[in-house]
């Protein structure tokens, strides 16, 4: 960071000293009215700070209370439950005074989705070495067709086991080997190699150690199908969440030329070791193999076949943008992009109780509450920051990103003038923190700015506390990433005041293992919105911030989306 940025950040931010804090008061500075960013930020500190006081629970309490209603049926994409959130958001957003922010004066910037529904067969048999072996589906696998065609179909595929099934040169590091796997269906490992800080990031987990990328990854050789070896550790969620989110409709973007895959699976732990049996081989000896660059592809000798119909649909959702014109002549053609994604699963399998309205109060009426809040706070500056604010509230991003992608392969501003984004999914329901989870912290020169505002609402800024679980590449911010903007993800910090040390993480591991992706991830009146109104505060200095900085943010140099955050700068240099 430059100097000028820094000392524009640190007016931006003394306004927040001056407001104090109620857990930890700070010493207010003097906030010197003839700063640029200052002014900028709303005819001095003051009144950026009594513009923030507009973040308020109650006003999120009413949101997530709204949308998570059964009434929305979990807003599933194209349905009507999702159209009635989309319509209900665009209305919060006139009422706040913003202007409609997709193209010819809409407020929606609507996608087409192509929706997959297979119809699993119950087993799934495997032949080999005088043996066969068939699994239940549901409990031991779950089969998503890979093709948008009205059949999948694999027949008499040999089995291949191929580590993590990962081609990263930069790490020296490839599963293939070269061998021929043309027609081949893969048996791979989830995650990536985490045993070594130097490779793969440690325990970080990448992109490649994503089911998406798995899956392209086995499409690119060639094999007919993929099959991913379920373990809690390295999915970093347990198998009933592949069996919710893997059943029913699923949605995609409408395919390009990209290479597919006939069947995409999954398959449990006990399963796998079962099939690897059937060879004669350990899995757990197949995997130290797989743990170390030498190892090679490993035939099972193992055959299988598999066919399902599957009922293809077409579907629209929207992404639902609002924009807050900046007030520089030349830099409003820049923006900061706030993004909530709207979309939940949906209506789907019953669970035990019978319920099949899969809410999506937390997961993510919270986070679209958080910006909406954000929002208003921004509109109530008497002048608008220097660069525009676009907020945007995704869709289909249970999907896969699906309606980030669609904006970020379809900008309403040009990825060179995309400031940065910064994405809220999933709030705290729990209360006050003393951190703030940052996960994609260490990438970018947003950490300088996020560090100093958490430092004044007495807070610590924290990276990805689960990092091994990759969520990074798990929510919206990823889809801006990959076109080069730097991009912050807030999430829930997991040291509570006065609570024990250790009762933070044992509520998201609980509301991981009970509520997330399940139909009881419903909006209950005990949930404290303090959490969320301090993570709003901070996503609201961080965005003024950026907005009123004479230079754009940066990744730090050598991070793996900086080669794009260039290239897009030079797109757009005149
Ligand atoms: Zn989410």
């Amino acid at each position: 960071m430059n100097k000028l940025n820094m000392i524009a950040l640190t007016l931006a931010v003394s306004a927040l000293a001056a407001c104090g804090n109620k857990e930890t008061p700070v010493e207010p500075e003097t906030p010197v009215a003839s700063s640029p960013a200052a002014i900028e930020a709303g005819g001095g500190n003051p009144v950026a700070e009594q513009a923030s006081e507009e973040i308020q629970g109650d006003y999120m309490r009413t949101i997530v209370e709204e949308i998570s209603d059964d009434r929305y049926e979990g807003r599933g994409p194209g349905s009507r439950g999702d159209e009635a959130a989309r319509k209900y958001l665009a209305e919060k957003m006139s009422e706040l005074g913003l202007e409609p922010g997709a193209a010819g004066g809409s407020w929606e910037q609507a996608f087409d989705l192509v929706g997959i529904n297979a119809a699993q067969p119950p087993e799934w048999t495997f032949d080999g070495h005088g043996q066969s072996l068939t699994l239940k589906q549901w409990d031991q696998f779950i089969a998503g067709s890979g093709v948008q065609q009205e059949r999948a179909e694999i027949a008499d595929a040999e089995l291949v086991f191929v580590g993590y099934g990962i081609q990263a040169p930069e790490y020296e590091w490839d599963d293939y080997k070269g061998v021929d796997l043309e027609g081949k269906v893969l048996l791979m490992m989830n995650n990536d190699p985490d045993w070594d800080p130097e490779l793969f990031a440690g325990e970080t987990r990448l992109w490649y150690g994503r089911w998406d990328y798995k899956y392209l990854s086995a499409a690119r050789q060639g094999a007919v199908g993929a099959i991913i070896i379920h373990t809690a550790p390295s999915a970093g969620y347990p198998f009933q969440v592949v069996q919710t989110s893997w059943t029913g409709v699923q949605f995609e973007l409408p395919a390009g030329d990209e290479p597919r895959s006939q069947v995409a699976a999954w398959v449990t732990e006990d399963s796998a070791r079962e099939l690897v049996a059937m060879a004669g081989l350990d899995l757990d000896e197949l995997r130290e193999r797989a743990d170390n660059r030498d190892f090679e592809p490993v035939p099972l000798g193992v055959t299988t076949s598999l066919a399902m119909d599957v009922e293809i649909e077409r579907v629209q959702s929207a992404n639902v943008l609002g924009l807050i014109e900046g007030s520089d002549p030349e830099l409003k053609h820049e923006a900061v992009i706030y993004t909530a994604h709207h979309d939940h699963l949906g209506i789907g399998t019953p669970n035990e109780d019978g319920d099949v309205i899969y809410n999506g109060a937390m997961d993510n009426a919270t986070g679209v509450a958080q910006v909406l809040a954000i929002a208003k706070a921004i509109k109530a500056l008497p002048n608008a920051p220097r660069r525009s604010i676009l907020v945007n509230l995704v869709g289909a991003e249970e999907q896969g990103l699906l309606g980030s992608e669609f904006y970020a392969a379809n900008p309403t501003f040009a990825p060179g003038k995309i400031a940065a984004n910064l994405n809220y999914d999933g709030g705290n329901i729990w209360g006050h923190t003393h951190d703030v989870t940052f996960v994609g912290l260490g990438k970018s020169s947003i950490d300088s700015i996020v560090n100093l505002i958490a430092e004044e609402q007495g807070r610590v800024v924290k990276p990805d506390q689960f990092a091994d679980k990759g969520y990074f590449y798990r929510s919206d911010q990823f889809s801006f990433a990959k076109i080069g903007v730097p991009a912050m993800y807030l999430d829930t910090g997991t040291d509570f005041v006065d609570r024990p040390p250790e009762w933070g993480r044992q509520q998201l591991d609980h509301y991981t293992e009970v509520n997330y992706h399940q139909p009881t991830d419903e909006y209950d009146p005990s949930w404290s919105f303090d959490g969320m109104v301090d993570d709003a505060l901070l996503g609201y200095w961080t965005g003024l911030a950026i907005a009123n900085a004479d230079e754009l943010p940066s990744w730090n140099p050598g991070d793996e989306f900086e080669a794009a955050r260039l290239q897009a700068l030079d797109a757009v240099e005149d």
